[in-house]
């Protein structure tokens, strides 16, 4: 009889026992563990999952999360409710900012001596809050009356305190370019829109008479690029004309104009290893077709271009071969002869169609070499003439 008494005592605490854990399992003890760091950065993606350490008994994709509390796009506290098991677990998330703001634009820059460059041209900071950032300018460093290489600092801070300290080379250079003629006569002569196959051509005929060119080249005949690299081998002076050459692509705008320049560049040092600094304008610096497409634009860019660092050359002499294709010979080597300054910088082209320029090269050089003249590849004393501006 005791024993029986015992043994029901015995039966009822165990089955108490296993109640008790049974209720200890499922409603008690936490079966969905969290990470500590419950943050997620502001405008940043929320990742349920992510904040989830273990799930016992199951995985993460047993576990439902109800987040419609949570705004990513403001800085606070959030209730967040996860539901694993039929259980839910409310846990805390916090939208922060931790992240510093971004500077694009912050390129090396040129500038010429005893100009102001626009330290903010082309800069632009942003932040993952999205809320406009100011920046300041530390340039107390910069002496832009002596030639060197400049460090300025740009510092930006976002509303949470988040700072980003970036530093920029600036290289201020000589004014490259003479507004004067010198004393000695020098034939420059210049030929733009290449390469093409005339320009190894012209190189032929130039190697003939120990004279050295510039070429203003473009971006349209790439097939022929290796020629910028031969010429620039053989002493001939490379010089920026356009990537496009497209007048309403080009001279659409001061930021269009500088793309267009930047492009070639880029291509040119692809060939050569650096950009040169010096440039003609499509049409030359008085040309009145870019009024079409961009009032008063060459006012700016003669300005600008040079402030950057570069240099533009029109010209004093002209073949004018660019009145149309296979201009005759005679036509050609008559106004390609006309100019008789001291330094005279002729406008020629080599492109595909202009084989009439080609033919009348020898005549115009031996023109000016009988009258004393050397052939010269601009460089940075070099006379550049300059046009009158009339957009
Ligand atoms: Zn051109």
């Amino acid at each position: 009889m005791k024993n029986r008494k015992k043994l029901v005592i015995t039966l009822i605490g165990v089955i108490v026992l296993g109640i008790g854990l049974f209720v200890y399992q499922t409603f008690i003890k936490k079966q969905l563990h969290f990470k500590e760091n419950m943050t997620v950065e502001i405008n940043g993606k929320f990742n349920p999952n992510s904040y989830i350490s273990e799930v016992e008994h199951g995985s993460v994709k047993d576990v439902a999360c109800q987040s419609k509390n949570l705004n990513i796009k403001k800085l606070g506290k959030y209730e967040v409710t996860y539901t694993y098991k039929n259980r839910e677990y409310t846990t805390t998330i916090q939208v922060v900012d931790t992240q510093k703001p971004v500077f694009k634009g912050l390129d090396d820059l040129t500038v010429s001596l005893n100009t102001t460059p626009d330290l903010k041209a082309g800069v632009e900071v942003s932040d993952n809050s999205l809320e406009e950032i100011k920046y300041k300018i530390d340039d107390k460093n910069l002496d832009t009356s002596k030639e060197g290489t400049y460090e300025v600092t740009y510092v930006a801070k976002d509303s949470s305190g988040n700072k980003t300290i970036a530093k920029r080379k600036i290289e201020v250079i000589k004014k490259i370019g003479s507004d004067k003629q010198s004393n000695e006569k020098v034939v420059y002569l210049t030929f733009d829109d290449g390469p093409s196959e005339n320009t190894k051509k012209i190189m032929d005929i130039l190697a003939k008479y120990d004279a050295k060119a510039t070429f203003f080249v473009t971006g349209r005949n790439q097939d022929y690029n290796y020629l910028i690299k031969d010429a620039y081998n053989a002493g001939h002076t490379i010089a920026l004309h356009t990537y496009s050459h497209e007048y309403s692509t080009v001279y659409a705008s001061v930021d269009a104009y500088f793309d267009d320049l930047n492009k070639v560049g880029q291509m040119v040092k692809k060939e050569i290893g650096f950009v040169p600094h010096y440039i003609r304008f499509p049409g030359g610096s008085s040309n009145t077709v870019s009024r079409r497409y961009c009032q008063g634009i060459m006012s700016t860019l003669t300005k600008e271009v040079v402030e950057k660092g570069y240099q533009y050359y029109d010209w004093n002499g002209d073949s004018t071969d660019a009145s149309g294709n296979h201009v005759a010979v005679d036509k050609l080597i008559r106004n390609g002869t006309s100019c008789h300054d001291n330094n005279v910088m002729i406008l020629c082209h080599d492109t595909q169609a202009k084989d009439t320029t080609v033919q009348a090269l020898p005549a115009i050089i031996e023109h000016y070499k009988n009258l004393g003249y050397t052939f010269k590849g601009i460089d940075d004393a070099t006379y550049a003439p300059h046009q009158s501006v009339n957009n």
